[in-house]
């Protein structure tokens, strides 16, 4: 496996090898992201400038048949939270660079011309890309499909990404070639516009150069696990993440009126049990992967009473952020908030609580869902006032508006969890080097990461530092490795990881070791963070949630601020 680096700017491109004494042998995904930008971008460069990196790694494990283990990480300095950033993804594009031997690339410089980067067999080439200026990703996708041929990777930037919004994402073509998957999270979609690359095509490889050491002993560990996955995953497989949309509203802590409520008079018109409904009756599809050796499946297609493709995937954190957050109540809008999010390149989560400040603030009025498709469909996709305005993230808008609630943490617009409800998921949203983001250590309802340990109710503050801490940890092992974290962040599945690692890479590692893979990510993210001056008193979510209760729980934010602050002394001693 390689490691390469493409000057966007003089179309230089270097190549590493990754030999079994190399630094980065065991480090993928996030770990490779985050250590690159550690080793190689200034802290406090210009998040757009030529200085900052985009980096694209594949996991540890990706390329071998280890379940759901063909996830790309994106990686940079955050234009959204100015500190470090890591977002993965899935698709079809992991899989295929680890055929071509390729754990990384590293684009560095910036491009004053449009071009994109092309992954043949015969040398990779960047080619010019103004015949794409300005197109969505879907037209972007099937022009390049028809260019590049049918089967073809893609990893692509929309309008938001080109005009640098700092809630742009990078979209993945999924399985069924749809542009529907993205690294959405920390607007790294902008720095990939910074760079002046509008997409990178990986055409399919006639041989893999994907190596695994002892494939019988590494089927030893990943069949039986696909297995159980598979089995205990059924539920999740048919309703996907939408599932959760009734039982968060149950819980009270589903994000409803810019964070005003827990729960949505309304849920059962959005419901996951609905939306299911409405893909059989309609003729769409549900239990899709979006990646190769993923056998979870909890994707699902999305279309229009004539059969017409709507979106793909529509998933909880979407639906709830721009669903009960903004009180839209119906699935057919939801459905094109996605699409029109997709097509442009926007973070669905960013953009659902920029739109509920703005609701907030009584710019726009709660349930207009028209107003919203105006928002993405005219204003992001030009480039106009409004547009920067809703484009730019739930901390921008708030500063602009001089909203009084503003839910975001280091930047970063919170996912789609009441911190105050979910004490957990409170705490990693506080303490995460990343901004607030669930996928960094989801402490939801039922999650623990180690069997017969006891974490405490869901809704108080008991065993919470314990329970994110071990999350955190244990994901980013699962991002490094390129693994879905639906297969479980748990201390159990580290020891699987440690034997799929040793079969693949001939080594004989332990699952301690396993897990200081993680610490020593978490630590250097966090150095690189507070040499950009985002220090460990940042550890907090907004004032509203330790003032206002939630409803109708009453529950407030109550975590001491010194104890968030001293979260991480630990991975220190
Ligand atoms: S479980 Fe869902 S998100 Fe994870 S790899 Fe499978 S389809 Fe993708």
């Amino acid at each position: 496996m390689k490691i390469v680096r493409i000057d966007v700017n003089s179309n230089k491109i270097d190549y590493e090898e990754i030999t079994s004494d190399s630094k980065y042998l065991l480090l993928g995904g996030r770990g490779l992201t985050s250590q690159i930008v550690y080793d190689e971008v200034p802290p406090n460069c210009d998040p757009l400038g030529p200085e900052n990196k985009l980096i694209l790694a594949n996991g540890t494990l990706t390329g071998s048949p280890f379940p759901n283990s063909a996830r790309t990480s994106a990686g940079s300095k955050s234009p959204l939270t100015n500190g470090i950033k890591e977002a993965n993804v899935g698709g079809r594009g992991a899989m295929m660079l680890a055929r071509h031997g390729i754990r990384a690339l590293v684009l560095q410089n910036n491009s004053p011309e449009l071009k994109i980067i092309l992954i043949p067999d015969d040398g990779i080439k960047l080619l010019p890309g103004n015949e794409y200026k300005g197109l969505g990703n879907y037209e972007l996708h099937r022009k390049l499909r028809e260019k590049f041929g049918e089967n073809i990777g893609i990893y692509s930037i929309g309008p938001a990404g080109e005009f640098m919004m700092k809630a742009a994402t990078i979209a993945a073509n999924d399985l069924e070639g749809y542009p529907s998957r993205h690294a959405a999270r920390g607007g790294l979609g902008s720095v990939m516009g910074s760079k002046g690359i509008k997409a990178i095509v990986i055409k399919p490889t006639k041989e893999s150069k994907v190596k695994i050491h002892d494939l019988k002993k590494f089927r030893e560990t990943s069949t039986p696990f696909a297995k159980i996955l598979a089995k205990t995953k059924e539920v999740f497989s048919t309703f996907g993440t939408s599932l959760m949309m009734r039982a968060m509203s149950e819980y009270q802590g589903i994000p409803t009126k810019n964070f005003r409520m827990g729960s949505f008079d309304k849920i059962a018109n959005i419901s996951g049990e609905k939306l299911h409904e409405l893909v059989i009756a309609r003729g769409g599809k549900n239990r899709l992967a979006c990646s190769p050796t993923c056998v979870i499946k909890c994707s699902n297609l999305i279309v229009d009473e004539d059969g017409n493709h709507l979106t793909s995937s529509l998933e909880y954190e979407t639906m709830a952020l721009n669903g009960s957050n903004l009180m839209i109540e119906d699935l057919d809008s939801l459905a094109k908030i996605d699409h029109l999010c997709d097509d442009n390149g926007i973070d669905t989560i960013e953009f659902g609580g920029t739109v509920g400040v703005a609701m907030d603030c009584r710019k726009i009025e709660w349930g207009n869902s028209q107003k919203v498709f105006e928002i993405l469909d005219k204003e992001i996709r030009n480039n106009t006032e409004i547009g920067k305005l809703y484009g730019n993230g739930v901390k921008i808008i708030g500063v602009k508006l001089n909203a009084k609630r503003v839910p975001q943490v280091k930047g970063q617009g919170l996912s789609a969890y009441d911190p105050r409800v979910f004490k957990g998921m409170g705490v990693t949203f506080a303490t995460s080097p990343q901004g607030a983001d669930h996928t960094s250590g989801a402490a939801i309802a039922g999650r623990v990461p180690r069997q017969n340990k006891d974490y405490g109710e869901l809704t108080k503050n008991e065993g919470k530092f314990d329970l994110s801490y071990e999350l955190q940890l244990y994901t980013t092992v699962m991002d490094s490795m390129g693994c879905c974290y639906f297969i479980g962040p748990s201390y159990e599945n580290m020891e699987l990881i440690a034997h799929a690692i040793n079969a693949m890479y001939d080594l004989n590692i332990t699952r301690d070791d396993v897990i200081d893979i993680g610490k020593n990510i978490i630590k250097i993210e966090i150095e690189f963070n507070e040499k950009a001056g985002i220090t460990q008193s940042s550890n907090d979510v907004p004032r509203f949630f330790r003032e206002e209760p939630s409803e109708p729980t009453d529950l407030k934010y109550t975590f001491n601020k010194e104890d968030l602050k001293s979260f991480w002394d630990k991975l220190r001693e």
